[in-house]
């Protein structure tokens, strides 16, 4: 099934010339610049568009994605003119040479009021593009921003910031392979998660929260809309399986057996706050040995904080 819904906009000079593409080699990536605005109120302002030439495939926002213009026709998404090298136009991405309107699909992400991509936004976006990669053959190393091809500062806060852009490359990559994977395997959550009542839906609710760090077992052969089942402590829910971005497939967890009673402080320093108490001979998992050589530790929800040292605990 399609995340992306059609709502085609008029044939119109403006912002649907209803030209054929030439080629379909990359996915460009943009955000409409507009807080608050969504995905249907482009589709109305492009429709109604007669003052100058622009446009785009698909708008996502964190309620849905829309595709105005066919994926096969010329959107006037990227061939503006920025800055000039030799006297022409700048034009980093040698594939889309000469005008990139002709070989590319545009996505376009909108941004809240405060002008940030939500996480819902991302992970719809996601979705889009992992299937207009498979659609048309393409990876994802074919994803670039608008500003990799003019140098328009678009997507602003991928430019700003790179490495959401890196993570959202990885996101596509990883739903991508997620067929080659097959059987039971061990995951551990990369931060905590929201894991939803229904799979493939991110707007379906969240049945419970899944702890930075806790231990799942997923089963690849029982994928839904490419999403795991999750059981964890009783309770089960549904999560993307792009394992790149959510899980970590390596145990970050260290068991330490407690050599006294013990109080794990709410910082990594004596005099602090308390976190949580654990008694002689119990477990508990470290997940990051700090600067100051005390051990960061998890119980469910809670961090607590000891020195690494044989007095206090030891590697079980
Ligand atoms: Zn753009």
């Amino acid at each position: 099934m399609s995340v992306i819904k059609t709502e085609y906009i008029r044939v119109n000079p403006y912002s649907r010339p209803g030209i054929r593409l030439t080629n379909t080699n990359k996915i460009i990536m943009h955000y409409t610049a507009n807080p608050g605005a969504t995905a249907e109120n482009h589709h109305n302002y492009f429709n109604n568009l007669r003052d100058r030439y622009a446009s785009a495939h698909i708008f996502v926002d964190d309620k849905e994605a829309i595709c105005i213009v066919p994926t096969n026709e010329v959107a006037y998404q990227a061939n503006d003119v920025q800055k000039r090298v030799g006297g022409k136009p700048y034009r980093g991405v040698p594939a889309l040479l000469n005008n990139a309107n002709f070989k590319a699909i545009g996505v376009e992400m909108c941004i809240d009021k405060k002008g940030n991509i939500t996480m819902a936004t991302f992970n719809r976006a996601v979705d889009v593009v992992a299937e207009l990669c498979k659609a048309h053959h393409l990876k994802a190393t074919d994803i670039v921003r608008h500003y990799d091809v003019t140098s328009k500062n678009c997507p602003a806060p991928w430019v700003k910031s790179p490495s959401e852009f890196t993570r959202f490359k990885n996101a596509v990559a990883a739903k991508l392979s997620v067929k080659t994977k097959k059987g039971k395997q061990w995951l551990y959550a990369k931060q905590n998660l929201g894991i939803r009542k229904e799979a493939g839906k991110w707007d379906s609710g969240v049945a419970f929260v899944l702890p930075q760090h806790a231990a799942i077992q997923v089963d690849y052969d029982n994928l839904k809309n490419d999403w795991f089942e999750i059981n964890y402590q009783g309770k089960k829910g549904y999560f993307s399986a792009s394992v790149a971005t959510y899980f970590d497939e390596k145990n970050p967890n260290v068991p330490y057996v407690c050599q006294s009673d013990l109080l794990f402080r709410a910082d990594p320093k004596w005099g602090g706050a308390p976190s949580f108490r654990r008694k002689k001979g119990e477990t508990i998992n470290a997940v990051e040995k700090l600067s100051n050589g005390w051990l960061k530790c998890t119980l469910g929800m809670q961090y607590g904080y000891l020195p690494d040292s044989a007095t206090y605990l030891k590697k079980k």
